[in-house]
């Protein structure tokens, strides 16, 4: 006989994505059944930056520190890009504190990027996930298919032993990878273009490699050699690093010992190399015709893919399990409008856009291949590689400056956001200018006494106020809220100048940090910003 288990939100794939979603919910009492198909998380060693963003909802969830303690090199080890020839020839440029992983204070944002495995990530917030009372995660689990009507989702799971599991839930998330069964299941297609271009990522040990070359600690060396273009890196503690040969084939691979000779061929270093282990990955550009069916949602790789280049993958999806998270959450405890959920479709699709093109952007910034003489010691060597620097330096910052995309994309023509008139300021993708304007990423401060004013957010809704906004005012958004049931907490940052970071008395924030409204007088938008208007 068929178990049948009844939860309020059935999450399809422990990987980041999955794991966000499940920890939003989790914290705010939504009973959730997150399955996975392997035995484990992190079963493909991919990203490596959890970025300023990313870490900014860890901290809110309780595990940014937790995540630093478990920076393999620690948490200052320098986040730099170093461009050689090849690990034992010439340096070419240096881009430093890639990404803004340098723990030192930025007014900017409350955590900065970390370069950690994201399979460590996923390990910290898997514990966090099962510390939830309402979080079931069960592994060896697949998806098998699912049915829904007005009232609800009813899944089919089966376990690696052969058992069958019958799911009832209200929500149904798939955030099950780049081959998502759920989005084949709502019928939506990816559309762009699939295999730009085909790598391997292979994950070896090498005691010694750090101190075997002169280019002093980084965390990635990208070789630019007459022998072409290779990606390589220290990844983890215990002398685990990361190489990316350039110009693989499709469906190409390579034994252990073919892995370890490229090395040592590319490197130019002549030390052992152990292959830990090899993953093949395809380069593409791809975002879903649609995100959802009804009660069945797509989030991450399963509804958006791009190349990795400045790391926005993970991250982005991570931002898609808390807009989903809070969304349904909202939804299922009664204060969440018809219009909330369909709103995560609405606001996060232009974001995946503008985050996919930038990624192609930085993709397009090809290198191309060096005369042979860059690795010669002779003037001629020096004039190419000082060419070749330049030329790098000049074009590749933008792929590791990436602010301005990660904090600075704001939600615009949002049915819950009160869009105000008048021609928002120019987007950089390198540079962030905070704006409280509706649908920004709240400004962010520093209290005196050291904590973030993210610190005093609530998990609802937060109303930031300025020392000369009106009592009655505020007064009147606490009688909405009581009358609405919509969580709302008062914010008072002493010593943050409220007035001119938000341009207002009174700003409406909402749970994931984004400017909802904000005005001198209360104009009742609560409903709206929670979509039930
Ligand atoms: C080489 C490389 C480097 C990268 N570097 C970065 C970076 O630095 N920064 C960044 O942000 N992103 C990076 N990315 C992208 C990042 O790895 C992905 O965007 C991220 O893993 C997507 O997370 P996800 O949870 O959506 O999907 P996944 O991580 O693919 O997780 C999906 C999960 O669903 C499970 N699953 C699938 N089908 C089923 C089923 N039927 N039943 C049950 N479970 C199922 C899978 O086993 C898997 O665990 C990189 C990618 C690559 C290839």
């Amino acid at each position: 006989m068929t178990d049948v288990i009844d939860t309020d939100v059935l999450i399809i794939g422990a990987g980041p994505v999955g794991l966000a979603a499940a920890i939003e919910l989790g914290l705010r009492g939504v009973r959730v059944l997150l399955v996975e198909r392997n035995a484990r998380v992190g079963v493909a060693p991919r990203a490596k930056t959890s970025n300023v963003r990313t870490r900014t909802h860890l901290r809110r969830w309780g595990i940014a520190d937790a995540l630093a303690a478990e920076a393999p090199f620690g948490i200052d080890y320098p986040n730099d890009m170093v461009f050689v020839t090849r690990l034992a020839g010439h340096e070419l440029a240096r881009f430093s504190d890639a990404f803004n992983a340098s723990p030192d204070r930025s007014y900017l944002y409350p955590e900065h990027a970390q370069w950690v495995p994201q399979y460590t990530l996923e390990k910290i917030m898997l514990a966090k996930a099962r510390s939830l009372p309402c979080v079931e995660v069960r592994f060896d689990t697949s998806f098998v298919t699912a049915a829904q009507d007005e009232k609800g989702v009813t899944a089919s799971l089966q376990s690696s032993a052969g058992e069958s599991l019958s799911i009832t839930a209200r929500y149904l998330i798939g955030a099950d990878g780049a081959r998502s069964k759920v989005r084949d299941l709502i019928g939506a297609k990816m559309e762009g273009r699939y295999g730009l271009s085909h790598h391997y990522n292979i994950i070896f040990r090498a005691p010694g490699l750090s101190q075997a070359h002169a280019h002093g600690p980084a965390v990635i060396y990208w070789q630019i050699g007459k022998d072409g273009f290779s990606a390589i890196g220290p990844m983890d503690k215990d002398d685990v690093w990361a190489f990316m040969p350039g110009g693989t084939k499709a469906g190409e691979t390579l034994t252990d010992e073919q892995a370890a000779t490229l090395i040592r061929e590319r490197t130019g270093l002549d030390l052992p190399y152990e292959i830990l282990s090899a993953d093949a990955w395809t380069a593409s550009e791809l975002l879903a015709d649609r995100y959802a069916d009804r009660r069945i949602i797509l989030a991450g790789d399963a509804c958006h893919l791009h190349p990795p280049a400045g790391g926005y993958g993970m991250n982005m999806g991570v931002g898609d399990g808390v807009d989903l998270g809070w969304k349904i959450a909202a939804t299922l405890q009664g204060w969440g409008g018809p219009n909330l959920v369909a709103s995560y479709e609405t606001e996060r699709r232009p974001v995946h856009r503008a985050v996919i093109d930038e990624a192609m952007a930085n993709y397009a910034i090809y290198v191309a291949p060096p005369p042979a003489e860059i690795e010669d010691d002779t003037p001629e060597g020096d004039a190419i590689r000082a060419k070749a620097g330049a030329g790098i330096a000049a074009s590749k910052g933008r792929e590791f400056n990436t602010l301005g995309t990660v904090l600075g994309l704001c939600y615009a023509n949002s049915p819950i956001i009160v869009e105000e008139h008048g021609a928002r300021g120019e987007h950089n993708s390198e540079v962030y200018r905070p704006e409280a304007r509706p649908g920004c990423l709240a400004p962010h401060a520093w209290l005196p006494d050291g904590r973030s004013l993210y610190d005093l957010f609530g998990a609802g809704f937060s109303l930031v106020v300025a020392d000369d906004a009106s009592q009655s005012e505020i007064d009147k958004a606490l009688a909405d809220s009581l009358d609405l049931g919509i969580p709302l907490a008062v914010v008072r940052p002493d010593g943050v100048p409220v007035r001119t970071l938000y341009d207002a008395g009174l700003t409406l924030v909402r749970p994931d940090q984004h400017v909802a409204w904000r005005g001198e007088s209360w104009t009742g938008d609560l409903e709206r910003s929670t979509g039930q208007a």
